[in-house]
């Protein structure tokens, strides 16, 4: 078919114009889709699974391609999948901040508050509650002074925080120890940088299994065809983690990704710190400010143990000092869904406990106070959030105190 000739004329001329265009978004599109094609595809396949359980476990490519919009400033975009996201994982309290956020920006605002709100009562971690407070209204906790001289007059309870700790989980114990037990609770930040950890859980599972590993046949040759040296395989912990996590997805990715979860689990209970180390630590530290009626008591996330055990959850010297983990009150740690008011109960039924051999007072037998010595979580649990009467009115004398008697559960 012939063309008359001005039609060519227009056509070559648009081709030419629109070619420079064509070109650019080409190349930045290109690059764009590399990356972003694969995201979001993975994403939907989590989506459109028809096998919630299979998908549960999968949802953090979801994530990923939310957390990619995100960053990008797509937030609109991202709704749809943080929809889905939370579908399958509603405990994900910062992908439900998130959430919140885009509703107040499209102007739901009940429903935006409705979110906040969850994630400000229940978060354990200090991030997705930033991320709500705008829509609550409220403030950020402002950091703590820094420790200093006090001489107070009566018996004073003095936090201090060791290491990372939730501002507001800090905050909310001390409001709780003052309703409590009346008496005046100060909280302050360390001055310098905490010990490092005296053993590692992570190093220590690794080393039980890396040499029968590297003996398998199947591994070896792997590594072999991979051409991965086993000498760095010996030394290097997070390489011999992802290589094993790698060789495992060929055949079973169930099996790859049980053994990246349990890893990283062992990463977050492999540090801990000796008690003695936190404590000398924390009594040289107030060595040059505190007077006789300091109470200190040090808080911290850092896991805790003394001589012969696997962990402890807190350490006391009677008269002197004490220190407090609530690392393994968490959710996270117990596999549980976070419940911030839930970690604050279990840390203050610590407090009360700590606080009674503190002030020179013997164990109590009585399951109804907060002062038995639980040998579980689920036994800590039990506890009540109160003295018995006991324990109460021996409390009362050693401090001059008056403790507001309790509403049983
Ligand atoms: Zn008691």
């Amino acid at each position: 078919m012939k063309m008359p000739k001005l039609q060519v004329f227009c056509m070559v001329l648009l081709a030419c114009c629109a070619l420079p265009f064509v070109a650019a978004a080409f190349n930045t599109g290109d690059a764009v889709n590399a990356v972003e094609t694969p995201l979001k595809a993975a994403a939907e396949s989590v989506m459109t699974n028809p096998n919630n359980v299979i998908a549960g476990s999968d949802v953090s490519l979801i994530w990923k391609y939310v957390d990619y919009l995100w960053t990008n400033d797509r937030q609109l975009e991202a709704k749809k999948y943080i929809e889905s996201g939370l579908a399958l994982a509603p405990f994900n309290y910062l992908y439900q901040a998130k959430l919140a956020l885009i509703l107040a920006k499209q102007d739901s605002n009940a429903a935006a508050i409705d979110r906040a709100r969850i994630v400000y009562e229940k978060s354990e971690d200090p991030e997705p509650v930033k991320l709500v407070l705008n829509i609550l209204g409220k403030k950020d906790v402002a950091p703590f002074k820094p420790i200093e001289k006090i001489d107070f007059a009566s018996p004073t309870v003095v936090l201090v925080a060791i290491g990372k700790v939730d501002r507001i989980l800090l905050k909310e114990l001390q409001q709780k120890i003052t309703d409590y037990l009346g008496l005046e609770v100060v909280v302050f930040s360390e001055l310098s940088n905490p010990p490092e950890a005296d053993r590692s859980l992570f190093t220590s599972e690794i080393n039980k299994m890396r040499s029968s590993i590297l003996a398998l046949p199947d591994v070896g040759a792997y590594l072999r065809t991979k051409k991965i040296n086993v000498s760095q395989l010996k030394v290097d912990n997070e390489l011999f983690v992802q290589t094993l996590t790698q060789f495992l997805e060929q055949n079973n990715s169930t099996a790859a990704e049980d053994f990246k979860k349990n890893m990283a689990l062992a990463k977050t209970r492999a540090q801990q710190w000796k008690y003695d180390t936190l404590r000398d630590y924390l009594i040289e530290m107030a060595k040059p400010f505190r007077n006789k009626n300091w109470l200190l008591v040090g808080i911290t996330e850092y896991d805790l143990y003394i001589e012969n055990t696997n962990f402890v959850f807190a350490g006391t010297n009677p008269h002197a000092q004490a220190i407090i983990s609530y690392k393994r009150f968490t959710g996270d740690f117990n596999n549980e869904p976070q419940n911030r008011k839930r970690l604050v109960s279990r840390l203050f039924k610590q407090f009360l406990s700590v606080f009674g051999l503190l002030n020179g007072m013997v164990r109590c037998s009585f399951p109804e106070c907060a002062r038995v010595f639980p040998k579980t979580l689920a036994e800590h649990d039990e506890k009540p959030e109160y003295l018995c009467n006991e324990c109460r009115q021996t409390l009362e004398k050693l401090l001059k105190i008056s403790i507001r008697t309790p509403t049983r559960r």
